[in-house]
């Protein structure tokens, strides 16, 4: 895998606190493999080699960025994969969505599960169920979030990024903020903006974090995990014409609709420096238009 550092780019807000906004481009480390995933992958297929693994199983949903991610990234490094992905309706729809053509094109093998089995994908039965049936793999948990996940996304910050008084990212398994928590420099707030909902995410994080620097923003999930309105369709489309930066409208699209929502309303001190890591999930984008447009909503410009 290559080494990454992203690029710092100062998106230029009107306010009359003087916040000053950066956003740290993670979503251009790798054409395909969305930023974090990428991270949160490293030391784990670093550990599959050095177990001497062919095979990395991992799970997920229909328009899994971690799915994508695991696919391609693994390929790369020569694994195998088996996705488990939760819906046993996809068996017939493999073509028709993006994400998982996408996986498919990449080598990934699916096993689909019924929804009520993936809610079990953590207990004993299961995974010995997929011992049986797969025999040898390096398991990768839903969203890539493990140890050696938060390792690799303590990565994301460089000495460069010192002088910024507040870190903010997206959240959806913990693992990404987890290490952006850890190699944060003396003085800074890790601001995290979960995707969905619920109250789960603060000892998940607690499990891996090593400060205490950090807070959940909790008032802009939409609704819950892959919810979106109108409102957030027009501020992405809006963001990427005015910034010629692309958001998805999973997690990025919400933290940074979040953010100018609580600069607006003087959340933050005048001269706050704040980062914000785009931790990609563009591959999103199409899955969510197709949505969209059966719905007949405003659609996602790309
Ligand atoms: C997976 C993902 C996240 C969430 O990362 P966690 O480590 O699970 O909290 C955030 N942003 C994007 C674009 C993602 O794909």
């Amino acid at each position: 895998m290559i080494e990454m550092q992203s690029e710092v780019q100062q998106i230029h807000i009107e306010n009359e606190n003087n916040i000053q906004l950066f956003i740290k481009r993670e979503d251009l480390i790798h054409p395909f493999i969305s930023g974090n995933k990428y991270r949160k992958l490293k030391y784990n297929l670093l550990e599959a080699k050095k177990l001497e693994h062919d095979v990395v199983l991992t799970f997920g949903g229909a328009f899994s960025n971690h799915i994508a991610a695991t696919a391609l990234a693994s390929k790369e490094m020569g694994f195998k994969t088996i996705g488990v992905i939760r819906g046993d309706e996809l068996v017939s729809k493999i073509d028709e969505n993006p994400t998982l053509s996408f996986a498919k094109e990449n080598g990934m093998q699916f096993h689909f599960v019924s929804r009520d089995d993936y809610r079990k994908k953590s207990s004993e039965i299961f995974l010995n169920e997929l011992k049986k049936r797969f025999d040898n793999f390096y398991l990768i948990p839903e969203g890539g979030t493990n140890q050696l996940a938060v390792k690799g996304c303590e990565e994301i910050l460089t000495s460069e990024d010192s002088n910024y008084d507040y870190i903010c990212t997206c959240v959806g398994t913990g693992g990404t903020i987890s290490g952006l928590i850890n190699s944060s420099f003396e003085g800074q707030k890790i601001l995290g903006f979960p995707a969905l909902k619920g109250n789960f995410l603060n000892k998940e994080i607690s499990n891996f974090a090593t400060k205490k620097n950090w807070k959940l923003i909790t008032d802009y999930h939409f609704g819950g995990y892959a919810k979106i309105n109108p409102e957030l369709v027009t501020f992405i489309n809006d963001f990427k014409s005015k910034y010629s930066i692309p958001l998805d409208p999973i997690y990025t699209g919400k933290m940074l609709f979040g953010l100018f929502d609580m600069i607006s309303k003087g959340r933050f001190k005048p001269n706050t420096k704040i980062l914000l890591i785009h931790t990609g999930g563009l591959q999103g984008i199409s899955g969510m238009n197709e949505r969209l447009k059966s719905k007949s909503m405003p659609l996602i410009k790309v």
